[in-house]
């Protein structure tokens, strides 16, 4: 497991020894369905050390947590383990790319003629750049080290 989370630090923070293998998160997750994340394999995982599969393919639906009957939040457990990734340099080239938009424009998505004119085809309000949300932006990332570059 990673330096900047280390599973011991997750089983204790996320009580995942609670966990009774019922599977009952798996059978409700969207993303298990279609090959994706399952949960009740990413708490094993962690709870026996090993590297946990799939995380990026976790929807954060919630779904899993409205059936857990030990009450584990697996959204944020998930939430962690991307992160810890992220640190460690492997993240998806799509998330490191939605990232660096984010970190650049402060949304998640670029703005340019095509999408401008989309939002006005739909009714909605034009695009605007926020020099105040940029800097409540920034300070975000560097408290929270968000990791989006290799
Ligand atoms: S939050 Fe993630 S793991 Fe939980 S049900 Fe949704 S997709 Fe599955
Ligand atoms: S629903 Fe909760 S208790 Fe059951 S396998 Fe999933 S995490 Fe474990």
């Amino acid at each position: 497991m990673s330096e900047h989370h280390p599973a011991g630090d997750l089983r204790s923070s996320f009580h995942l020894q609670d966990c009774l293998q019922c599977s009952q998160c798996t059978e409700r997750c969207p993303s298990a369905r279609h090959g994706g994340v399952r949960p009740d394999e990413v708490v094993s995982a962690v709870l026996e050390d090993r590297e946990p599969q799939g995380i990026w393919d976790c929807l954060l639906c919630h779904r899993c947590l409205e059936v857990c009957p030990s009450d584990i939040d697996i959204v944020m457990l998930m939430t962690h383990l991307r992160h810890r990734s992220a640190l460690d340099g492997v993240a998806p080239d799509r998330f490191l790319r939605t990232g660096s938009i984010l970190v650049k424009e402060g949304r998640g998505f670029p703005s340019n003629p095509r999408v401008q004119k989309q939002r006005e085809e739909l009714g909605l309000s034009p695009l605007v750049d926020s020099d105040r949300a940029m800097r409540e932006l920034g300070k975000i990332i560097s408290r929270t080290r968000f990791a989006y570059e290799r």
